[in-house]
């Protein structure tokens, strides 16, 4: 379903010139789940934008379900693949009700039957129908972020890139979305790049792990190695330290039967 090859993003010019993104391959499966892991500034949200045809890259290949896409999407292009951002009120706008905000989603997209559209979206992300016409301020942080997964749902996305989803909520919305974003990948099918800081959250999600250390990948992994000897890159087998020592923060199906 994702196939990115030799993905290279560079930013400014002259002295301030930096690689952001650099040589960085993967691929996911349909129906299958990567967590890109890694520091704050390592290139984990540059690769999803670039996926979601919002950076241009100096050079490689993004091809999603089997075609060579670019920045420039077409509206089947753009349906195919979706974005949920970390920050929810930053990412709504805080004039438009929710509705509206949906709505305008599904008109963006060109999506035909858009009420069904916007309640099936609704029902997906688990958004209660009466706080439809309400404004962001009106409702909690994690009903906020299911109005932000709505609206990527909107145009019946195959995949769904999510940017630290549920890092700016507490604990038990957190965990509570969490749950609800695996059963949704699971039920709708679909296909999903995390981005998350907190290896903890990986295995949640997602089969695949892929560290991300200054714009390059470097280890790979299948969830199910963190529950044997853990990865073997210093900085990966640091990453996976940390998860474990905050075990009791944010535990997950996959972390809490680790030995201590
Ligand atoms: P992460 O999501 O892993 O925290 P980012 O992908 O946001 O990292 O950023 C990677 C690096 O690229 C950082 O050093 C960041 O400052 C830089 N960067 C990101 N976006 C831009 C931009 N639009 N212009 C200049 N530098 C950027
Ligand atoms: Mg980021």
């Amino acid at each position: 379903m994702i196939d990115v090859s030799g993905l290279t993003v560079v930013f400014g010019a002259g002295r301030k010139r930096m690689t952001a993104v650099s040589q960085v391959s993967f691929s996911v499966e349909a129906r299958g789940g990567l967590a890109l892991v890694g520091e704050s500034g390592s290139g984990k949200s540059t690769v999803l934008r670039c996926l979601a045809g919002l950076e241009n890259p100096a050079s490689g290949t993004i091809s999603l379900s089997g075609r060579s896409v670019g920045p420039r999407r077409s509206h089947e292009e753009r349906r195919l693949v979706q974005m949920v951002f970390q920050d929810p009120f930053g990412s709504l706008h805080p004039r438009h009700t929710v509705d509206v905000t949906l709505r305008q989603a599904a008109i963006a997209l060109g999506v035909p039957d858009r009420e069904a559209a916007v309640r099936r979206a609704m029902d997906l992300a688990r958004f209660p129908s009466n706080l439809r016409f309400r404004f962001p301020h009106e409702i909690s942080g994690g009903q906020r972020q299911r109005v932000a997964l709505a609206r990527a749902l909107v145009g019946s996305p195959k995949i769904l890139l999510l940017d630290e989803p549920t890092s700016a909520l507490d604990l038990t919305t957190q965990h509570e979305l969490l749950v609800q974003l695996a059963e949704l990948r699971r039920d709708a099918g679909l296909t999903y790049l995390l981005v998350t800081h907190d290896l903890a959250i990986a295995p949640m999600l997602c089969d695949q792990i892929a560290i991300m250390q200054q714009g390059k990948i470097v280890e790979e992994m299948m969830c199910s190695v963190l529950a044997g000897s853990g990865p073997k890159h210093p900085y990966a087998a640091r990453l996976f330290q940390l998860a474990r020592e905050a075990e009791f923060r944010a535990p997950t199906e996959t972390l809490a039967g680790l030995p201590a």
